[in-house]
């Protein structure tokens, strides 16, 4: 599927038409802009952007696609981590930033009803005033847009007690692939009939654009502890995690960081964790205070039955915001400790945490890369900072095996190859080690039954193919399949 220069004209004339002229970009400076997302890795300009002001805009410019034949690619705010807004050299790039109405905020019906381009923590600051708020809080909260949080099913510390994006949406208006404007769901808990807002809810912006959604409120505790809990090993803190749950408590967080992650953490903000700790927990409970005082006191006492040697409560809001300034800043810091280093992102179950963390330490004392561990550990979701000096020969590959070998860890527990960053198109590589042939062609079903012609968002989410074999690495360019005609991207 390829656009020339001249159907790239008319499509910028009927955009033009759709939108009006300030909201098409067309300049190659300007569109360099959105060359890509949170992972800068991948760069591609796209053909044209457009930034509608409203759900009929939105649509008017899907069609202008479909009639010209040419990919779209939606955008919130970019922030993705796998390539998820990644445009189409050919395509137009649909930005929904210019669509930020928080359109109703209804505690009484515990919904409120937002435009896609909504910030994710403004959900929350235009509830809090009526004593409700967004739950799902992805670390990215201050920038990521809801219309992203939907299509990447986002998670957060909190969504091991809360659930993830899709817990918390109960409709969305959207554009489909072919341009026309549906529901699915809307403020009711559940509808009848097959669950397509649940499809369309991790999709990836492979099935349409959200236009409007609605969302979930939850209450605001009534009472927040937290505490921060100082290990030799993982493996011990591994052990406290399970005790935790096993014990019948769920904590609204429960995070865990490594040796390597507290002292980026401790280069950059200086955090304080105890030292020499070879891990820290920080578990943080919510709820009724009656039942956050018992349950505290049982979560101190099943760390220190797990051998923590230092538990630090906080005090007051201030104390807490210091335990998860280290956690909040991880990512960040280890650009302190490393020129580059990949994010990785897989499930596994909790009680495999101590025996994969085990094998990720001897894959990177194998390979001679460094491994910083920072993650959900309540709910299995790893992010191994996988650490490398590109300009170092050899380095950047080895940290890609090691990355690559980390997922297949991951899968071999029984987990999976993403817990909330999406597929997108880093990951599209690693779905066969998931999915069987058949698994993937009957996802492709789905994704066909609601776009036949694969014009949104394509080559993300699947394996192109005749590429579904190949090994991880990186890839600059056409592939030579590609090249060759022997295979084709969408
Ligand atoms: C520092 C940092 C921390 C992060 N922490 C977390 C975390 O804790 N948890 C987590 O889950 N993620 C996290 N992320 C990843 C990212 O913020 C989330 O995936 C977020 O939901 C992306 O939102 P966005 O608006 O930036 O979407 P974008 O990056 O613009 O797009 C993401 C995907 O959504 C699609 N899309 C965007 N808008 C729409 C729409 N209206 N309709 C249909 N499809 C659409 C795009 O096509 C793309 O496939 C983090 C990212 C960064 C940079």
């Amino acid at each position: 599927m390829s656009t020339t220069t001249t159907d790239l004209t008319a499509l910028a004339a009927a955009l033009r038409a759709a939108v009006g002229p300030d909201r098409v970009l067309s300049d190659r400076q300007e569109l360099r802009t959105y060359e890509c997302d949170g992972l800068a890795q991948y760069k591609v300009v796209p053909a044209l952007v457009a930034l509608p002001a409203d759900a009929a805009q939105c649509a008017a410019v899907v069609r202008a696609c479909v009639a010209a034949g040419a990919p779209f690619v939606a955008r919130g705010s970019g922030t993705g981590l796998s390539g998820g807004a990644l445009p189409h050299a050919d395509g137009v790039l649909i930005v929904t930033s210019q669509m930020r109405d928080i359109l109703e905020v209804a505690p009484s019906d515990e919904r409120a009803v937002v435009q896609p381009g909504v910030i994710n923590l403004a959900v929350s600051r235009a509830a809090n005033p009526h004593g409700w708020y967004y739950a799902p809080d992805p670390s990215s909260q201050q920038i990521c847009s809801i219309g992203g949080n939907v299509a990447e099913n986002s998670g957060g510390a909190h969504c091991l007690k809360y659930g993830f994006t899709t817990n918390h949406v109960t409709g969305v208006e959207l554009v489909t692939p072919d341009g026309d404007r549906v529901r699915l769901g809307g403020r009711a808990p559940d509808a009848p009939g097959y669950d397509l807002l649940g499809a369309f809810v991790g999709s990836e912006g492979t099935l349409g654009i959200a236009t409007e959604v609605t969302v979930r409120l939850t209450r605001l505790p009534e009472s927040v502890r937290t505490l921060l809990a100082a290990f030799d090993s993982t493996d011990q803190a591994g052990a406290a995690t399970s005790a935790i749950i096993a014990a019948g408590v769920v904590p609204a967080a429960v995070e865990m960081m490594d040796a390597l992650a507290i002292s980026a953490a401790e280069a950059a903000v200086h955090c304080g964790y105890p030292p020499g700790a070879g891990a820290v927990l920080i578990v943080e409970l919510d709820g009724p205070e009656p039942e956050v005082a018992a349950q505290f006191d049982q979560v101190e006492r099943l760390c220190r039955d797990n051998r923590a040697f230092e538990i630090r409560i906080a005090a007051d809001d201030v104390e807490r915001a210091l335990f998860w300034k280290g956690r909040k800043s991880a990512f960040a810091a280890v650009g302190r400790i490393s020129p580059d280093y990949i994010v990785q992102d897989g499930v596994i179950p909790r009680t495999a945490l101590p025996e994969v963390l085990r094998r990720i330490g001897e894959l990177s004392a194998e390979r001679g890369i460094r491994v910083a561990n920072v993650f959900h550990a309540g709910d299995g979701n790893l992010h191994p900072l996988v650490l490398f000096d590109a300009a170092v020969e050899g380095q950047t590959e080895r940290a890609e095996e090691v990355s690559g070998a980390i997922l297949d860890l991951c899968v071999r527990h029984g987990g999976s190859i993403t817990g909330e960053h999406g597929v997108g198109m880093d990951k599209a590589k690693y779905m066969p080690r998931m999915f069987t042939a058949d698994d993937l062609d009957t996802m492709q079903l789905l994704r066909c039954a609601f776009d036949p012609a694969g014009l949104a968002n394509p080559g993300k989410v699947f394996p192109t193919p005749r590429l579904c074999g190949e090994v991880p690495g990186r890839r600059k360019g056409v592939h030579p399949a590609q090249e060759a005609g022997l295979a084709e991207v969408f």
